[in-house]
């Protein structure tokens, strides 16, 4: 009989995504999978119409397009505090989605360990599994998400190859402090492990929490892979652009798997992105502004509807606590919020390797308007059930 690759069963298809579907059939406001239903600036949209009319059709270069890599550069140089080289630094992806794999696929052999926080976006752990290599999970205790140091010295004492950090974090919203990167970063020199970022919500921040890049930490560039997008910073999740930074080294191998996997990213949209790369620090400023208003909408009508749950200090979700309201399960529940209260969320059980099944996830990444409206449905929950 014709069978497919084993390693494929240990994970299913994307929850996330899958609750979009739920969402939709239920015509029910869809706070699941994070994506804004606004516009990105005008001026993006008008620089990728001028790029297409200009002749933007073929293959860029595989590891990127000079102009995009050269305003990304500039960027990250200011913001991360190095001096990021755009040709030997940088490979521009499809999307941190594909940044993440192929610097897993950079470093990892088959069989290395991987240490992933629990929770964690769901793609990590089938990241390392299509790499063959095995995850090892280390808790985020709730309900601030922390970890217990101990317990992290333990997982990478078991001979880790990489960490994978997701910072600022989904789906728990925590923007880790200089002191908890200080212990990653120390352990991960001390063991001589790799760290793979997931820094897609870096401008995605709430006062007075700070986001700091771990590869600016002492001896950390060298043995740091940065992963991040413009997804969510310019509000552009379908252009798919996202890139993968480092050291000249792992990024020389990462070109490699990077031109196998996909060759390129969007050509047309590379540059089109440019613009968005050269936005002024007033741009940063507004978009925190925004999030921020979101942020506060949405966790007012939660705290009218008298939910449970963990203050964002980063990213734009907030996980909710249903242990209240005797559902037998988190999908359960996501269920019938969809269908009976028309709002979509994500099981938290998703994002957990450990049992848990008292959570769910919503995103806030929307009109001012959608979030009210969400928010008015919420507060129906306690008179529904
Ligand atoms: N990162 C977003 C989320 O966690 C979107 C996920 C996706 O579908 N790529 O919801």
């Amino acid at each position: 009989m014709l069978k497919t690759a084993k390693r494929l069963n240990s994970f299913t298809e994307s929850v996330i995504r899958e609750m979009t579907r739920v969402s939709n059939k239920y015509n029910a406001i869809n706070l699941s999978q994070g994506f804004p239903d606004f516009d990105p600036p005008m001026k993006l949209v008008t620089a990728a119409r001028r790029a297409l009319e200009e002749g933007y059709h073929q293959y860029a270069i595989t590891w990127g397009a000079p102009a995009f890599r050269k305003a990304l550069a500039e960027k990250q140089s200011y913001w991360m505090k190095l001096e990021i080289d755009p040709d030997t630094h940088i490979v521009t992806t499809c999307g941190s989605t594909e940044a993440m794999i192929v610097a897993m696929m950079t470093v990892c052999n088959p069989g290395d360990k991987v240490i992933i926080f629990s929770p964690f976006y769901e793609n990590y752990a089938a990241d390392v599994i299509l790499c063959e290599a095995e995850p090892i999970y280390v808790r985020l205790y709730p309900p601030e998400f922390r970890f217990d140091t101990d317990e992290l010295r333990k997982a990478f004492s078991d001979g880790v190859k990489a960490l994978v950090l997701c910072n600022p974090s989904n789906p728990t919203g925590r923007v880790f402090s200089f002191k908890e990167l200080k212990v990653i970063a120390d352990l991960a020199c001390e063991y001589d492990a790799f760290v793979i970022t997931d820094e897609v919500y870096e401008h995605i921040v709430y006062k007075p929490h700070v986001h700091q890049y771990i590869a600016s930490l002492p001896d950390m560039w060298e043995r740091t892979i940065s992963c991040s997008s413009l997804s969510k910073t310019y509000s552009i999740t379908g252009w798919r652009l996202g890139y993968v930074m480092g050291p000249e080294k792992m990024i020389n191998v990462a070109k490699k798997v990077h031109d196998f996997l996909t060759v390129g990213a969007a050509a047309p949209l590379q540059e089109a992105a440019v613009t968005a790369l050269n936005f002024p620090l007033s741009y940063y400023l507004e978009l925190q502004r925004d999030y921020t208003e979101r942020k506060n909408i949405f966790l007012s009508y939660l705290n009218h509807a008298g939910l449970r749950y963990t203050k964002p200090e980063g990213a734009y979700y907030v996980l909710v606590d249903i242990s209240d309201f005797g559902f037998d399960s988190d999908t359960t529940f996501c269920q019938w919020l969809a269908k009976e209260i028309g709002v979509g969320a994500v099981p938290g059980s998703s994002f957990f390797h450990e049992q848990v099944s008292h959570l769910i996830r919503f995103h806030f990444a929307k009109n001012k308007r959608t979030i009210r409206a969400a928010g008015e449905r919420l507060l129906r929950i306690k008179e529904k059930i």
